[in-house]
């Protein structure tokens, strides 16, 4: 959600409905307010709040740590102690700051022989990030046993379910996941609390315990939103909306301690909802779990959470503290596991089969932290961190309990993916209240096929990406057939009979059009690696194929040995980077229809760049072009639409009604970007004056309804801007026509909110328009309750257009969302050819 932080305490209230089968008579004080939630304009952010600027540090581009397997436990590392920081958010209410992590791991570490800390990677502001392992004491040949079983039970289940031995030798792990969200603190402390409890304890439960399990702990997976106070780290992302994309830093890092770690179980500590709600979920339920033993393990340790929590004592009347809430049981709808961008959702894709998340109860955050009383914040986040403890050691408990079902069914999620059994229906009643709503399966083919037929650094985006999340992927030696098409040599193949294969498909797959079984979601519905990540994927219901597996894509920048001009196509982030480079660089570049040219004499420079981001240069032929030099943004955009600007290589200042009300000087930029946090009709006229003044000169690019408002407001385009139903969203089919901005698009878009215009005047050329069928591919989008707002309204209709205003600015208007929190990577050139375009028709004879 992208709520600037005064506003945290307006989060989208949605009721959770009882469920038809509820047991619990208690209702909760108020409709629960789901931290999941999104806003109806996902992207209507005031970009006058400030996104933290965060410097940028070397440790971006570090790779998150992983596991070593060749030392035993404990091993007792001297973490660094950040220097002190007296506006830590967490102070307030008597937490641990980020600065005092760091000393109580290095005693615990010495209390004992179990607590072993690492530091396993760095904030995006830079920021330490914890990972503490608890377990009895291993030696380094016991570690490499234990990680020899791991190994085999991912890659060799069918022989590891017949191992009786192996439940016996290993050690479960479990997983727990702390203040993703940067102001719901007190998961850190509950965690802190339990180590050492663990750590020093002497009962026999304890030791018995640490003997058949690690405990991993990250002890703060948002350190940036923990000091600030605020939801997103230091990028402004949510980072428990980014585990399909992994964008961020500490996303990477917990990725990497689930396949490193293969916890069966895991728990995310979340705030604030009364009563604490534990999960699992309403439907829709993600479709590629083996969710028939997840509900079972996953509803068990529930129920088990809900007792701790309970059994604390705490109650309405002394406390305002309201029994404990399971959506699965509680409620019909609200509260799903469709979408795979959260923490839990995403982890059975590495082997976990009961994961949670765990909203404590009490509120501490928004209006709450800044009009509270210091002794009433503080009283709440005590509670708070006794519910999120007892979580904590209900799920131990749990681990412990039901340690060898829990093993076997980890193996049995990796069997099924390696004999590429197809999708299980979950038989009714395997729980109390399973019932049909709750069925959901999917449709495995035999493989998919990546080919670089619109791209090849696309097709190796992807590939890295799937690796990354430990998918396997091979590479064709020789072109071969498969469902009747011919795929040249050096294709790459996701043979989905892997142990992983849950997760290669909820990223490859088109996804489901899920409007006709579910009134409401609470976020994303669609996303699709396969369609909008820019690569030719095809599903293939055969599999034929000499191919070898892979650790990384392979090489693909090249430059024609042709003499003369050479063309780079911008189809492809990677082109974006390059053409970018090369602008910095000085070379006289021009723009022609969506391609730059590169004069013969620039040929060195185009081979360096072509090696530097794996990008294709082709012959140009005679073609010419405007001349284009760097273009420069002011972007009143939402944070990741900033992030992803920046990622692609522009130099962006971001602006707002407030930014240009106080004096802008718009000689230092060519586009204007406006989706968020601008009103043409809030400027004074002294801001309205100049801005004109650089519409003759500069060009303009909008997204969404600000933008829309903005292309009216400010007499640009003859286009009207209708809306879809506000928290529509998918993945859609679209036609693409135009060439500045449309051509060589891939054939599917991503709408959030979606838009389209109707219309047109004679300036205005349509780019790509919503298919006449569908068009939504996969996602959730239904008409408003008048009937208007559906997807057969949207059919046909321009999506994104472009055109020239009579003052001559160059305009493109995107009624798609492509740059929607860095996902959509295919999407991204859409974006960088109308910069490039408006850059070039319309600055470049001003700008010297
Ligand atoms: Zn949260």
């Amino acid at each position: 959600m992208r709520l600037p932080p005064a506003l945290l305490a307006a989060f989208l209230v949605v009721p959770l409905v009882p469920h038809a089968v509820s047991a619990d008579p208690v209702a909760p004080p108020a409709p629960a307010v789901r931290d999941f939630g999104n806003g109806p304009e996902r992207n209507e952010v005031a970009a006058d709040v400030p996104v933290r600027a965060e410097a940028r540090t070397a440790a971006q581009a570090e790779q998150p740590g992983t596991l070593s397997h060749d030392r035993g436990y404990p091993r007792r590392t001297r973490l660094p102690v950040p220097p002190e920081n007296p506006a830590d958010a967490s102070i307030k209410l008597g937490l641990v700051p980020h600065h005092g992590i760091a000393p109580r791991l290095n005693d615990l570490q010495q209390r004992g022989d179990r607590v072993s800390a690492q530091v396993i990677g760095r904030s995006y502001g830079g920021r330490d990030l914890y990972l503490v392992t608890v377990t009895a004491p291993e030696s380094a040949a016991e570690t490499r046993e234990q990680e020899r079983i791991r190994e085999r039970i991912e890659n060799d289940p069918a022989a590891a379910a017949r191992d009786r031995k192996l439940v016996k030798t290993y050690k479960a792990p479990l997983f727990v996941n702390a203040n993703i969200h940067g102001n719901e603190w007190e998961g850190t402390d509950a965690a802190l609390r339990v180590i050492e409890e663990l750590a020093t304890s002497t009962d026999p439960k304890v030791a018995d315990l640490l003997a058949r399990t690690r405990l991993y702990f990250n002890i703060t997976a948002n350190p940036d939103g923990r000091v600030n106070g605020v939801r997103q780290n230091g990028a402004g992302f949510d980072l428990n909306r980014d585990f399909v994309t992994a964008s961020q830093p500490e996303v990477r890092a917990m990725r990497q301690i689930m396949i490193d770690a293969q916890p069966v179980t895991v728990i995310d500590l979340h705030g604030y909802v009364n009563g604490t709600l534990i999960e699992p979920t309403t439907p829709p339920h993600g479709a590629n779990y083996e969710y028939d033993l997840f509900i079972q393990n996953a509803y068990a340790n529930g129920l088990g959470m809900e007792a701790a929590v309970n059994g604390l004592g705490y109650t309405v009347e002394k406390d305002g503290v309201y029994p404990a809430q399971i959506p699965f049981r509680d409620s019909a709808e609200g509260w799903d596991d469709w979408p795979p961008i959260f923490t839990p959702q995403y982890a059975p894709f590495h082997g976990a089969v009961a994961t949670h998340t765990v909203e404590i109860p009490l509120r501490v955050n928004g209006s709450d932290y800044t009009q509270q009383p210091v002794e009433e914040l503080r009283r709440r986040s005590a509670i708070n961190t006794d519910v999120a403890a007892a979580a904590i050691r209900a799920t131990y408990a749990f681990v412990r309990d039901r340690h060898d079902r829990l093993i076997a069914d980890q193996i049995e999620v990796f069997r099924r993916g390696a004999a590429g059994e197809p999708s299980k229906a979950v038989p009714l009643g395997i729980v109390p209240g399973f019932g049909p709503e709750d069925v959901y399966t999917t449709t495995f083919p035999r493989a998919y096929v990546i080919t670089g037929r619109r791209s090849q650094a696309a097709a190796a985006r992807l590939v890295d990406h799937l690796i990354a999340n430990d998918v396997r992927v091979e590479r064709a030696r020789h072109a071969f057939r498969a469902d009747g098409r011919t795929y040249p040599a050096g294709s790459y193949v996701v043979d989905m009979r892997q142990p992983k294969r849950g997760l290669a498909n909820v990223m490859l797959e088109a996804g489901a059009d899920i409007s006709p079984r579910v009134d409401a979601m609470y976020d994303i519905s669609g996303w699709s690696h396969g369609l909008l990540w820019g690569a030719g994927v095809d599903g293939v219901t055969s599999l034929r194929v000499q191919a070898d597996p892979v650790k990384a894509a392979a090489p693909t920048g090249s430059v024609p040995r042709t003499p003369g001009a050479l063309a780079l196509k911008v189809a492809d982030a990677k082109d974006v980077l390059a053409l970018n480079d090369l602008l910095a660089q000085g070379t006289a570049v021009t723009w022609a229809d969506g391609a730059a040219i590169v004069p013969a004499s620039a040929r060195p420079a185009a081979r360096a760049v072509a090696e530097r981001y794996g990008v294709a240069f082709t012959p140009a032929g005679p073609s010419s072009g405007t001349p284009l030099s760097q273009v420069r943004i002011a972007a009143a955009a939402s944070a990741d639409e900033l992030f992803t600007l920046r990622e692609l290589g522009f130099a962006v200042t971001p602006v707002s009604t407030a930014a240009l009300n106080a004096g802008y000087d718009w000689s230092g930029t060519d586009v204007l970007f406006v989706s968020s946090g601008l009103s043409y009709t809030a400027l004074n006229p002294a801001a309205r004056a100049a801005l004109d003044a650089f519409l003759t000169t500069g060009g303009v690019i909008t997204r969404g309804g600000t933008g829309a408002a903005f292309n009216a407001a400010a007499g640009l385009l003859t286009a009207t801007a209708v809306a879809g139903r506000g928290d529509a969203n998918g993945v859609v089919r679209v036609l693409s026509t135009g060439g500045q901005v449309g051509g060589g698009s891939p054939d599917h878009s991503f709408v959030y909110s979606p838009r389209w215009f109707t219309g047109l005047g004679p300036e205005v050329t349509v780019e790509q328009s919503y298919a006449a069928e569908g068009p939504l591919v996969s996602g959730h989008w239904r008409p408003d309750a008048d009937g208007t707002g559906g997807q057969d309204a949207a059919r046909g209709q321009a999506a994104v257009v472009s055109g020239r205003d009579e003052r001559g600015a160059a305009v493109v208007l995107f009624g798609t969302e492509p740059m929607f929190r860095n996902h959509p990577k295919g999407l991204f050139p859409q974006v960088a050819r109308a910069l490039y375009w408006a850059s070039s028709v319309t600055g470049a004879a001003v700008k010297g």
